[in-house]
């Protein structure tokens, strides 16, 4: 399917950037013979997993869709990874991702966009659009997105499979290319929410080589998904339903939170007072990170090196002028400068406290209930090339998701129905930190 229909050859959705051939052939025999010696198989035996370009698979190209890690291939295999061969997959290869995972369109990518395989004249989403593209064309049952601010979860909700933002230090970041280290997280897409579940389960745990990674035990997934819900309260939060949401997205988490009344869940009301706050906040510690974090390829240590440098400093420069894409640079930009002595306290200090009161309401609202239930995005998948020329409008495509992301709760979407044009609606379901049982329980019963 891959080789008719993504086109490492044709170019038709483009998700895959590399494939492991070699890697999953010996994997699958692996699996074969110990299903022909009639040995127990390991629970993700002969899944099919694309991993998103941005997390390392030893030997593989590594490019995190930026021209600047071309040539570079990791020694080494991330932590998750690791974990899903450990459990039997059969990892296909790398997908496609903005730069760096800055964007929310798969745009950004110095190797072309994606496009959907639901309307292929429209984005994925972003960044781990390779991601939620590759499922829902059926290229693999599960891809390994990431998601710093949305990045897992809007592009699920456009492609119409499930992702799952694990709460921050659920899963090891061991082996991640970095954007955002305190928002990165690593988490599944899937078609349906027991896969994702399932490698949920399989990557989540504590990592020795994560200093952030929790030693909390990991809850049985399979077993929460038993569990009735009825008598859970489910949050609805006031600011989600504002201007700017569109009608047919509306109506679509309306009917959604219909039916969990139905099942005998409780809808409660509840307020996120600071929500107007999250975008800017995000894009001011996201930027600040990744100015930081970036600063690491300077043509020397890593893939690319601009080749007409005389002197050292002019082969950085160069290096990073040609590697770097404009949404890259735009951030390293507005990041170093939030950064600078003078301006720190007013914007990544003041930024830093703002977040503190962004996670204060998820703990005040999961005081009156157990997950919060709202629209994923604003809108439906928009055309490719529509908002292009216009960075804000992009950024505010992630108005729903750049809270849960700067609060480390975990979140999901789950698709939810269709606009009248057919394309993917999802719906975004939140939970406690580390209570991704829950979460994922509501997951199950709205899909
Ligand atoms: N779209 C957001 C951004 O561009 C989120 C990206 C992400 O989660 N990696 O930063």
């Amino acid at each position: 399917r891959i080789a008719a229909n993504d086109g490492i050859a044709g170019k038709a959705i483009n998700s895959f950037l590399s494939l492991s051939r070699d890697r999953a052939m010996a994997q699958a025999a692996h699996i074969d013979a110990l299903a022909a010696k009639g040995e127990p198989l390991p629970p993700l035996a002969g899944m099919p997993i694309g991993i998103k370009d941005v997390l390392a698979m030893q030997g593989a190209p590594a490019t995190a869709g930026s021209k600047i890690l071309e040539g570079y291939r990791p020694p080494y295999d991330a932590t998750v990874v690791q974990k899903l061969e450990a459990a039997g997959a059969v990892l296909l290869g790398k997908l496609n991702c903005d730069e760096f995972a800055m964007g929310s369109s798969n745009e950004n990518s110095a190797y072309g966009p994606v496009k959907n395989p639901r309307a292929l004249d429209h984005v994925p989403g972003g960044s781990s659009g390779g991601s939620a593209a590759a499922v829902a064309a059926g290229f693999c049952v599960a891809s390994l997105g990431t998601d710093t601010g949305g990045s897992i979860r809007q592009p699920a909700a456009f492609c119409g499979v499930v992702g799952i933002l694990p709460t921050y230090g659920r899963v090891s970041r061991f082996g991640l290319i970095a954007f955002a280290s305190s928002l990165d997280r690593v988490g599944p897409l899937a078609a349906n929410v027991t896969d994702a579940a399932t490698v949920l389960g399989i990557i989540a745990g504590h990592d020795p080589l994560d200093a952030t990674s929790s030693v909390r035990p990991v809850d049985d997934y399979a077993a929460a998904l038993t569990q009735p819900i009825a008598g859970l309260r489910v949050g609805v939060p006031d600011e989600y339903f504002g201007e700017g949401l569109d009608t047919e997205i509306r109506a679509a988490v309306e009917r959604t939170l219909e039916g969990l009344k139905r099942q005998g869940c409780e809808i409660v009301k509840i307020t996120l007072p600071h929500t107007k706050y999250a975008v800017p906040t995000y894009y001011v510690i996201a930027t600040a990170e990744a100015s930081s974090n970036l600063s690491r390829f300077d043509g020397v240590r890593f893939g690319l090196r601009s080749a007409e440098s005389k002197t050292l400093s002019n082969m950085y420069r160069k290096t990073r002028e040609e590697g770097f894409g404009p949404e890259v640079k735009r951030r390293i930009l507005l990041g170093t400068y939030a950064l600078s002595a003078g301006y720190y306290d007013a914007y990544y200090k003041k930024a830093q406290q703002v977040r503190t009161l962004l996670a204060r309401d998820f703990l005040t609202a999961f005081e009156s209930c157990d997950v919060i239930v709202g629209p994923m995005t604003p809108t439906p998948p928009f055309k490719l090339g529509e908002k292009t020329d216009d960075p804000v409008s992009m950024y505010l495509a992630d108005i729903y998701t750049v809270a849960a992301s700067l609060a480390g709760i975990c979140g999901m979407s789950v698709p939810c129905g269709e606009t009248s044009g057919g394309l993917p609606i999802g719906v975004q379901i939140m939970g406690r930190h580390f209570d991704e049982s829950t979460m994922l329980r509501i997951g199950l019963a709205v899909e």
